[in-house]
């Protein structure tokens, strides 16, 4: 029984060069090592060493967990402080950060690549660096000169941590309603007091030094979340030479015990007054921390991908080699592969098809906040900007959601050993749960699409992809009939998204509460039907490539019959979810909240 992993490179790579224009991106100014070839070097080095050295960690990671010691300390598992000094020494972790702030200066697409890679390794694991990198996000776009000086070149390179600590007792969802308190000392630093929980990798004993990026408000901050301010607050305050000083008044008071992700230290932390530094001015945290959601919110979109790409490896492992029944067609003696029964088939198709699609969503996300930072022209820049901020809840949320559904198909197709621990599978369903939750809840983020994203330009951004889906129709006929049912499920799921649009703009006004009955309904018929543009479009590039006659034919094939399979299965869901996104509200508040 295996738990290995294989990053798919030859998908990843299938992605980048027929979803993604990464030759377009390599044209960007700092950019121009990233062509094809050299990516996919350096993609599969960084397989190999997530595969090698860090997969081995994940499962005693969620055997043993990060432990509170009592004193304020939290110890990882055996193994995993060697495999972090590894991760640091590679230089993986600074795959997306630009060379003048100590990265590798490559597109973000890329380092996403890697990202999916090291959290398909162990995603328990991945979080404390991902937590980093909304640290360096802050201080690359809010900090002062000197703060990056002190702490941009530490992070990237990993040798110290960051975190973002929002979250309150009272204020999750709502981060308004947070009321740590930072007071102004005379001497321009600020006193931090106040209880965040749930904070990732709050504590550890990977690095030397973690900076916390907390969330406050000042004496006299207006309420909400108009009144929120950012501080850098290190664990161990930094000399003016570079050497750490003292420790800083705050403590993790404890960990929690989770479903899942049980390496990733979930804290509780006291600050008694801690010394903290202002990033940018006060009251604007609120605005900074927007800054960062984006690409946080990809690379928990991304979890879902990677954990169910690791959970449907083993389950398509296990499929062959466990054998129960007789498939049709078997001889008489055999005891079949389960993976010729059509239900296990089905299975493994499903994840299969979901992953890709997923795949296509959240790299193209990327490309999209490659070109809203790195694009030399403005109209680029903007139109960049525009899609991604789209495209998010849909990585985020959809992908989340998947995530979940997938590991869980993963572990049936492993019966009763799906269950029990033994397999590893019940581990990556276990991990999934996690990601709908964290980052803004799903039903957050379907909020988010439908309250603010969809109005963006008057509904110009939402018609405007619209547009490009149905464009596609006519690549699609020229195709022949090869694609002919990809082109006509399209078509409807099209259709289908256009409707349900049409109405949240019409609803949406008259009666707020109808359309936000409606979010996450509509978040899914979104995501199932760009996902399914996603695959028309990779089967078009793998049909193209077949006609010229070059390229892996089997491989090119399987591209094609697995868009075909989400066309043709998957993708009209699409019609089953749009009367639940104009369903209205009503319906949901006639039983009385006591009757519920
Ligand atoms: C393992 C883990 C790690 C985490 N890491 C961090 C971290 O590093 N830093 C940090 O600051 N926080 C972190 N969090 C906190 C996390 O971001 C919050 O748990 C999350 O935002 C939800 O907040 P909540 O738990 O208070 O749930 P609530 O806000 O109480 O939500 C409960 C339910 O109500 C729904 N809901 C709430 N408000 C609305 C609304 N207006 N409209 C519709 N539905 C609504 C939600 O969608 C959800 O289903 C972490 C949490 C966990 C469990």
């Amino acid at each position: 029984m295996s738990t290995d992993y294989t990053p798919p490179i030859r998908d990843i790579a299938f992605v980048l060069e027929h979803i993604t224009d990464l030759a377009a991106l390599s044209k960007f100014d700092g950019f121009e090592h990233a062509d094809l070839e050299t990516v996919r070097g350096a993609l599969e080095e960084a397989g190999r060493f997530m595969a090698e050295v860090i997969a081995p960690t994940n499962r005693i990671g969620d055997e043993v967990g990060a432990v509170h010691d009592g004193d304020a300390s939290v110890t990882t598992p055996e193994g995993f402080k060697d495999a972090y000094d590894k991760f640091v020494a590679s230089g993986w972790g600074a795959v997306g950060y630009p060379a003048e702030a100590g990265g590798a200066g490559l597109p973000w697409l890329i380092g996403l690549a890697v990202q999916e890679m090291f959290t398909s390794a162990n995603m328990a694991f991945s979080l404390g660096p991902m937590l980093t990198q909304s640290a360096v996000e802050a201080l690359l776009f809010h900090g002062s000169d000197e703060q990056k000086a002190i702490y941009l070149d530490k992070l990237v390179s990993g040798e110290w941590t960051g975190t973002m600590v929002l979250t309150e007792p009272e204020a999750g969802s709502d981060v308004g309603a947070l009321r740590s308190k930072a007071v102004r000392n005379d001497d321009g630093t600020y006193a931090i007091t106040g209880t965040k929980i749930f904070i990732t990798w709050g504590e550890h004993d990977l690095a030397d030094n973690i900076i916390h990026m907390v969330l406050a408000r000042t004496p006299d901050a207006p309420p909400g979340t108009k009144g929120i301010s950012m501080f850098i607050v290190p664990k161990f305050l930094v000399n003016p030479d570079g050497s750490l000083g003292e420790r800083n008044a705050f403590k993790a008071a404890s960990l929690e015990h989770k479903l899942g992700i049980h390496a990733s230290p979930t804290a509780v932390m006291n600050f008694e007054g801690a010394t903290g530094y202002l990033v940018g001015d006060e009251n604007q945290g609120m605005r900074y921390m927007f800054t960062m959601m984006n690409s946080a919110r990809l690379s928990v979109g991304l979890q879902g991908l990677a954990i169910s790409e690791r959970a449907y490896q083993q389950a398509r492992e296990y499929a062959q080699e466990r054998r129960q029944g007789r498939a049709i067609g078997a001889a008489k003696t055999d005891h079949s592969p389960i993976i010729e029964h059509p239900d296990v088939r089905r299975m493994l198709m499903t994840i299969k098809a979901y992953n890709e699609a997923m795949r296509c969503v959240l790299y193209a996300t990327a490309e999209a906040f490659d070109q809203a930072n790195n694009a030399p022209d403005e109209a680029t820049r903007e139109a960049g900007q525009e899609y991604m901020d789209l495209l998010t809840p849909i990585a985020k949320g959809w992908c989340t959601d998947l995530g979940v559904e997938m590991t869980s198909l993963a572990l049936q197709v492993h019966g009763g050993m799906g269950y029990v621990e033994e397999t590893g599978v019940a581990q990556h369903y276990r991990d999934a749960r996690i990601a709908p939750i964290y980052e803004g809840t799903n039903g957050i983020q379907a909020i988010d699409l439908v309250a603010r994203k969809l109005p963006m330009r008057t509904g110009g951004a939402i018609q405007d992809l619209i547009g490009q889906m149905s464009a596609l129709d006519g690549d699609l006929a020229e195709a022949g009939d090869d694609l002919a049912s990809i082109r006509n499920s399209l078509s409807e799921s099209v259709a289908d998204l256009t409707a349900a649009v049409l109405w949240l703009a019409e609803h949406g006004v008259a009666d707020p509460n109808d359309a936000l009955a409606g979010a996450t309904p509509f978040l899914r018929l979104m995501g199932t039907a760009v996902g399914g543009w996603y695959l028309a479009r990779a089967a078009l590039a793998a049909h193209r490539i077949l006609g010229s006659g070059e390229g892996d034919s089997a491989f090119l094939e399987s591209k094609i019959t697995t868009a075909r399979f989400y066309a043709e299965q998957l993708l009209p869901q699409t019609k089953g979810l749009l009367p639940m996104v104009t369903a209205g509200a009503d319906q949901l508040f006639e039983v009385p909240a006591d009757q519920l």
